[in-house]
C-alpha cells in the first residue's frame, strides 16, 4: 500500500475584509438580514417584498441582539438605547467597540482607543498610556 504524500496544509480561508462593498440591514418586514450594494438608497426584501430604506451614507450602523427576543437589531452608532420593534424591550447600546479618547500622558496627543482597552500606545511618541489607572478609584489589586 503506497504511502500517500502528505499534502501541503491548505491555507486558511481568507478573512472577509471589513471594507467589502456590501452592506447589510435588517428588513423592516420580516427581520431578515439583507445584503445590499453600497450606494443603494433602499432595499426590496426578496422574502416579504418590504422596502427598507437604507440609512444615509456616513451613518454608522451598529448591531445588537435584543435581550428579550434575541432578534438582531440595527441602530445608529452612538445611540444609547434601542427599542426592539418585536417585543419592545429597550436594550442598552453599550457596545464593546465604542471609541473613547485619552490624551497621551507624554506628548498630549489626543488618542482614540476601543472602550475597555487596558492601555493605548501613542502613535506619535510610542508612550504606553494606562487606561483608567490615573482616574479610577478602583484598586487594581484585589485582596492583598
Ligand atoms: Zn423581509
Ligand atoms: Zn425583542
Ligand atoms: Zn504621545
Amino acid at each position: 500500500m503506497p504511502v500517500p504524500l502528505a499534502p501541503y496544509p491548505t491555507p486558511p480561508a481568507p478573512y472577509t475584509p471589513a471594507n467589502n462593498p456590501q452592506s447589510q440591514l435588517v428588513c423592516l418586514g420580516c427581520r431578515n438580514l439583507l445584503l445590499y450594494p453600497a450606494g443603494a438608497s433602499s432595499v426590496c426584501c426578496a422574502v416579504c417584498n418590504a422596502v427598507t430604506a437604507v440609512p444615509p451614507p456616513g451613518t454608522e450602523m451598529a448591531q445588537l441582539v435584543c435581550g428579550g427576543c434575541h432578534t438582531l437589531l440595527m441602530y445608529i452608532r452612538g445611540a444609547t438605547s434601542v427599542q426592539c420593534s418585536c417585543c419592545h424591550t429597550v436594550n442598552l447600546a453599550l457596545e464593546a467597540n465604542q471609541l473613547a479618547h485619552v490624551n497621551c500622558g507624554n506628548c498630549r496627543m489626543l488618542l482614540m482607543y476601543q472602550y475597555g482597552a487596558r492601555s493605548v500606545k501613542c502613535a506619535v511618541c510610542n508612550f504606553v498610556n494606562s487606561i483608567g489607572a490615573s482616574t479610577s478609584t478602583i484598586e487594581q489589586k484585589f485582596g492583598a
